[in-house]
């Protein structure tokens, strides 16, 4: 079967001659393939195509996919928004008792996929002209789990929550006080629990909109979780917490499957999503394009066959390449180079929170990762050497170097398109090649050229910024929570790009990320902070990869052991065989020995 998905941001009917249209050899052969009779867009009639890819070639706004699948997909298509839009064939099925994880690229139609699992989608099975009833639905998922799922949705017997992805845009849709909100949604009477395991006490009497990301994050999973329902849905709830409060809300969410509540949830940290899930079920495809969701697999061989690019029971391989680990730090070269910024003690306090700072040095090509809980006070470290903060007292020699800096959240006000804001922002850079190569293409931001700036989503904005952040000239980089949104390609190819820039660069980059496996690919050693959240935090100069993980995972009581196929870290269960033994050897992340494979 033929798809043709033309994309509405890109394509500009009005300022191009048609030429999707002119060159298409079908129509100069008086086919009706490319019309444009009722839309100012063009309508690319699938099943006359020849899939020749002239028109795609020809576009100059590059707005058209036409992609070739095996037929016997044309019977699996459940949702597609509108003529040449994205396609989506079949859904996770969700089961009670379980938690299934939903893991893939972005675009290739999570949301989507929840949203229809929430009911605020119907699936139209790809009619979206004449979108079926729900007795169709019903008879078209015959046999499988999502039949008895869409006879209670189509009964109004199904009571499903959500937990959305953008936890920032919360304090817009919902005013108050924590504390109220919490009261108006604890129908299970279990909201005091988790406001303790989720450590709010100290946020309940604040309103929504004063509240940090990570909060907001606690905050809606226990309005969440505390609703009675049949279905939990999650959309990414680990954005902006750290790997404790991961942990932990991977722990409150899979309580409720003992209940036989069902679950699904969507999470691109790996060792999160391994922890938290039961089944995985794979989305793969052509970002914005087409997602086809593999049948359930369980956790292990799920992320597994993820991470390889290979689903061995639809012969299927999904990516050309397998995303590898390795068990021992990498070295890096930056040691023998030159000390690019050294700083002394400096200590900063606000109203009552204290940071003492006992120095450090920074090279030349060095990526230093900052791990740590959240407000122990890493993003104010990252404002004081971008001068954002003054330190009360400071040993900062050689202040002199330029910062360039990504803050944790990001709101964009600007007017204009992505292109735009690159041009005002680092102009000249922007036009160089070796931009182009080591920047731009590797995040995939000239696909995103033409978008305006403030309908970008969450993951887009991240890439968007990232670049900005590294098109900059500077010495220093500080790149705060880099990963947010993205999925995990990204996450890699993130990693990957920073190191690259700040080696050609010969420049340094300080980079907060919770997600230990993509801290683990991003740095080169690591700055790790301990204290009392919200009191003191305390922070020491950086040491090499394995002595900082052991130090921060040995605070966090986690160990993780390796898989023995793919090589990924695992978390391991507390108390568990290897977790006692890890840590009476004092390994808690990287392993040597096969036996604690
Ligand atoms: P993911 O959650 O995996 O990132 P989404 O489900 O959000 O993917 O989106 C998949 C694709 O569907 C995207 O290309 C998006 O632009 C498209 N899409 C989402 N909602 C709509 C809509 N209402 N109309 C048209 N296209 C949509
Ligand atoms: P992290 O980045 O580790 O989460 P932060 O540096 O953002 O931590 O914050 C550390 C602590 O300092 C938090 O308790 C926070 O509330 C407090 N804090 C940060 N900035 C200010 C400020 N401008 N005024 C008062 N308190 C602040």
């Amino acid at each position: 079967m033929r798809i043709a998905v033309l994309d509405r941001d890109r394509c500009k009917p009005k300022d191009c001659t048609h030429e999707c249209q002119r060159f298409c050899p079908r129509v100069r052969a008086g086919d009706e393939t490319v019309t444009f009779e009722d839309s100012i867009y063009p309508r690319i009639v699938e099943n006359i195509c020849s899939g020749c890819g002239i028109c795609i070639k020809k576009c100059p706004y590059t707005a058209i996919h036409i992609e070739n699948l095996p037929e016997e997909l044309d019977k699996d298509v459940s949702h597609q928004f509108s003529f040449n839009s994205f396609k989506l064939f079949r859904l996770p099925i969700p089961k009670p008792g379980v938690v299934t994880g939903l893991i893939g690229q972005n675009g290739t139609g999570k949301t989507t996929a929840l949203e229809i699992l929430a009911g605020r989608i119907q699936p139209n099975l790809g009619n979206f002209e004449s979108p079926p009833d729900w007795s169709e639905i019903i008879r078209f998922f015959r046999g499988s789990g999502l039949q008895p799922f869409f006879e209670r949705m189509a009964q109004e017997e199904l009571k499903v929550v959500h937990k959305p992805q953008y936890v920032d845009k919360i304090p817009k849709i919902a005013k108050g006080v924590v504390e109220d909100l919490l009261d108006k949604v604890d129908e299970r009477g279990l909201a005091k629990d988790l406001v303790d395991i989720l450590e709010l006490n100290e946020v309940l009497d604040r309103a929504l909109n004063v509240l940090s990301g990570g909060e907001l994050q606690r905050v809606a999973i226990t309005a969440v979780v505390a609703r009675d329902a049949d279905i939990y849905l999650f959309d990414e709830p680990s954005s902006y917490l750290d790997i404790y409060q991961r942990l932990k809300v991977a722990k409150v969410i899979r309580n409720l499957v003992k209940e036989e509540k069902t679950v699904v949830c969507v999470e691109h940290d790996l060792a999160i999503l391994d922890y938290l899930s039961d089944h995985v079920c794979i989305f793969y495809g052509v970002p914005g394009v087409y997602g086809i969701i593999s049948h359930p697999h369980s956790v292990r061989e799920g992320i597994n066959i993820y991470l390889d690019g290979f689903l061995p029971d639809e012969n299927m391989r999904f990516r050309p390449e397998s995303i590898t680990f390795h068990a021992l730090p990498t070295p890096s070269d930056w040691a023998s180079e030159e000390v690019i910024i050294e700083f002394g003690k400096m200590n900063k306090s606000f109203d009552g929170f204290s940071l003492e700072v006992n120095g450090g040095e920074i090279h030349r090509g060095e990526v230093i990762g900052i791990l740590g809980p959240n407000g122990i006070g890493k993003t104010t470290f990252v404002k004081i050497l971008a001068g954002l903060i003054e330190p009360d007292e400071e040993e900062i020699q050689n202040n002199d170097i330029k910062v360039s800096y990504k803050p944790q959240y990001i709101s964009p006000s600007f007017e204009g398109n992505v292109r735009m804001l690159f041009l005002k922002t680092i102009g000249r850079v922007f036009r160089a090649s070796w931009f182009k190569s080591d920047v731009i293409r590797p995040l995939g931001l000239d696909k995103l050229f033409d978008q305006q700036v403030d309908t970008l989503s969450g993951g887009e904005l991240q890439r968007v910024s990232i670049g900005l952040c590294l098109g900059r000239q500077a010495d220093l980089y500080l790149l705060d929570e880099p990963s947010a949104y993205l999925d995990i390609e990204q996450r890699l190819e993130v990693a990957r790009t920073i190191k690259k820039i700040i080696e050609t660069r010969k420049a340094a980059a300080f980079v907060v990320e919770h997600d230990i496996v993509a801290q683990d690919f991003i740095s080169d050693s690591l700055m790790v902070f301990e204290g009392k959240p919200g009191i003191e935090g305390r922070v020491y100069p950086p040491i090499d990869l394995r002595n900082g993980m052991n130090n921060f995972l040995k605070s966090m009581n986690v160990t993780f052991r390796r898989d023995l196929k793919s090589g990924r870290p695992r978390v391991n269960k507390l108390n568990s065989r290897l977790d006692r033994e890890q840590k009476e050897i004092g390994e808690f992340y990287y392993i040597t020995k096969r036996e604690h494979q």
